[in-house]
């Protein structure tokens, strides 16, 4: 029977891939991605005693504190578009976290992890740049604009994440590393869940579409 429901989680470390994977599965299952992390960067930009004390986290590397996450993750869950599944990026990232989604009986049908090591990751986002514009995401070595640092779509100047720098990238890593590895565990042990490791890095020219392909056809096999 083929599936029709998909909760599901992006677990992985910051550069792994997240974003991208979670907006391909977004169009091809017709469910929200829902990114915390976007979520966030969306209050950082209002002037508001909110917005201060999240951007304060953010550029530093460190993670928003629980109690608040899991608030804003709720809120967010709760609409009408997640009633046929979503896909979460970048939440649950502690144990936490992870656990307000049993208490508030939100279940998870299928997590999937990123796999990448931490010398691409720290290629990956120290070289990202990002259109202010219209989002697009570049890479100036794996995926560069046709005119230096201008967006080919809107033409405008393309900046770096403010916690893109190198000292804060290694410093995100490493919380990932603390906090967010121990989830491979939990929902390995969690009953209900089918947990997916991927290869987040394939050596091939067209590697997102690669990963991609890779996460459907586990996704389909474990449904069907
Ligand atoms: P990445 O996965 O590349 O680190 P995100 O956009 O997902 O990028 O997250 C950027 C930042 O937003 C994190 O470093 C952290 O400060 C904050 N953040 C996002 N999601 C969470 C979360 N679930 N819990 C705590 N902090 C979060
Ligand atoms: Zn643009």
């Amino acid at each position: 029977m083929k599936r029709t429901e998909y909760r599901l989680v992006l677990l992985g470390p910051p550069g792994s891939g997240k974003g991208t994977q979670a907006i391909l599965l977004s169009i091809h299952y017709r469910i929200p991605q829902i990114s915390t992390g976007d979520i966030l960067r969306a209050e950082t930009l209002q002037i508001s005693e909110l917005g201060r004390t999240v951007s304060g986290y953010m550029v530093q590397g460190l993670l928003v504190p629980d109690d608040l996450m899991i608030a804003i993750a709720r809120k967010r869950l709760a609409e009408n578009d997640c009633a046929r599944g979503f896909i979460l990026d970048g939440f649950p990232r502690t144990i936490g976290q992870a656990r307000s989604l049993q208490e508030n009986g939100i279940s998870i049908d299928d997590v999937i992890y990123l796999d990448v090591s931490d010398n691409v990751l720290l290629k990956r986002l120290t070289g990202r740049r990002i259109c202010p514009g219209c989002s697009r995401m570049y890479h100036m070595q794996f995926n560069p604009p046709e005119t230096d640092e201008i967006c080919d779509d809107c033409g405008i100047a393309l900046i770096t994440r403010d916690d893109d720098g190198e000292r804060i990238v290694r410093k995100r890593i490493g919380i990932f590393h603390e906090m967010t590895f121990p989830l491979i565990d939990h929902f390995k042990k969690l009953s209900g869940v089918r947990f997916h490791s991927i290869n987040g890095f394939l050596a091939d020219a067209g590697s997102p579409q690669e990963v991609f392909r890779q996460i459907r056809s586990d996704l389909e096999t474990a449904g069907s």
